[in-house]
């Protein structure tokens, strides 16, 4: 967890609403966060925004800790809600499995290390580049 927890910029953001629905009490909302990672294959850092839906049931603290649910549950003291836990399980559940720069991120190559995405490096160079193999065909 820390480690996701690094990775997310503060503020995150809430919008939501909270209704009474006589059965109790439900937040409903939208948790906004930015974070910044190194992408998994080159290892840059990169920067995104993630948008996921929170909701949960808002009890007492003490009520809270004696009620066995399977629903969310929100805990509030007073007149403040406890978001905290909330937030983090929802920043995880959201969080990218794999930061990726891009889609079609090269990566490093295995052999050097050098960033691909700009430009080949020696070890590729023994390669036949698939254009030049289809221009041989052509003029055969
Ligand atoms: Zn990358
Ligand atoms: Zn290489």
């Amino acid at each position: 967890m820390s480690e996701v927890a690094n990775a997310v910029l503060n503020p995150v953001r809430v919008k939501g609403t909270v209704y009474n629905t006589g059965d109790g009490i439900f937040l409903d909302g939208t948790l906004y966060y930015c974070y910044k990672d190194n992408c998994a294959r080159c290892l840059t850092e990169v920067e995104g925004e993630i948008e996921t839906e929170i909701s949960g049931r808002i009890l007492e603290d003490e009520e809270s800790k004696l009620e066995e649910s399977d629903e969310k549950l929100i805990a509030y003291n007073k007149d403040e809600i406890t978001l905290d836990e909330v937030i983090a399980d929802a920043v995880l559940l959201s969080m990218p499995m794999r930061i990726l720069c891009g889609e079609d991120c090269k990566g490093l190559c295995p052999k050097c290390g050098k960033d691909l995405n700009q430009g080949k490096c020696e070890c590729q160079d023994d390669e036949v580049d698939p254009r030049l193999a289809k221009l041989r065909n052509f003029f055969e």
